[in-house]
């Protein structure tokens, strides 16, 4: 590891959460996707929010949500325009669990029907860590909109993650997971885009699905 990589240990409810995220749910574990999408969606109304007070955090009219598979490399990536985050940002949001905490959501879980589960993940903002269903790595680089610097969190999902320095021209941040071997049906634009379509009604945004640099 070089010197600029810093080792975090997981708040002490992530692990606990994590492992309930991804055994309880996972056959609905294509939900990873909505609430990555609905992140995104939420990162770009904040900084929309934020640039009537702050002219420099102003938003392109035509930005959108970009899913971009990438088969060569197994990898999915999740990227917005929205309002970025620091590196504290990262620390808090990604590596501890802010709100309701786990006993909640497993309680939640318990008493819930298999077809409610997927909603608790939402009620209980644990939305992001559903990316470990599908991905044995994902990496988080993100410019918070103001900053001049680039960060990239990533974890295996396992106890710990690091903080590292990275580059981004532009704020923003880009979700990308390394998918686990049994996950190759979102390398599949028609797949991808039939989640998309399935849950329009709930995302506001536009979403472009980009195959090799391309937008389909
Ligand atoms: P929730 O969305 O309910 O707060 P999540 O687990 O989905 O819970 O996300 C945790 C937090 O991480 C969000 O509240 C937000 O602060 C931050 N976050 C996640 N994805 C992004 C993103 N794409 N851009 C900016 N912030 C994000
Ligand atoms: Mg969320």
């Amino acid at each position: 590891m070089s010197d600029s990589v810093e080792r975090h240990e997981f708040g002490a409810e992530v692990g606990r959460l994590l492992d309930l995220v991804v055994h309880a749910l996972y056959s609905d574990r294509e939900i990873f996707l909505r609430e990555l999408v609905a992140n995104a969606a939420d990162a770009m109304d904040r900084r929309r929010f934020e640039a009537l007070t702050v002219p420099a955090s102003a938003l392109a009219p035509d930005a959108k949500v970009r899913i971009a598979p990438d088969k060569a490399a197994r990898t999915l990536t999740v990227s917005d325009a929205g309002i970025g985050m620091t590196k504290e940002d990262l620390a808090q949001n990604l590596g501890t669990i802010a709100r309701s905490g786990t006993r909640a959501f497993a309680q939640g879980l318990e008493g819930a029907k298999a077809e409610e589960r997927p909603s608790l993940i939402g009620q209980f903002g644990v939305g992001f860590y559903a990316a470990f269903m599908v991905a044995d790595r994902v990496t988080v680089t993100s410019r918070r909109a103001g900053a001049e610097e680039a960060w990239t969190w990533a974890s295996d999902g396992q106890g710990s993650y690091t903080l590292e320095p990275a580059a981004r021209s532009e704020p923003g941040t880009d979700i990308v997971l390394h998918l686990k071997a049994d996950a190759d049906e979102y390398l599949e634009p028609y797949r991808l885009d039939h989640l998309v379509r399935k849950w329009a009604d709930f995302i506001t945004v536009p979403i472009a699905i980009v195959q090799e640099g391309r937008e389909e």
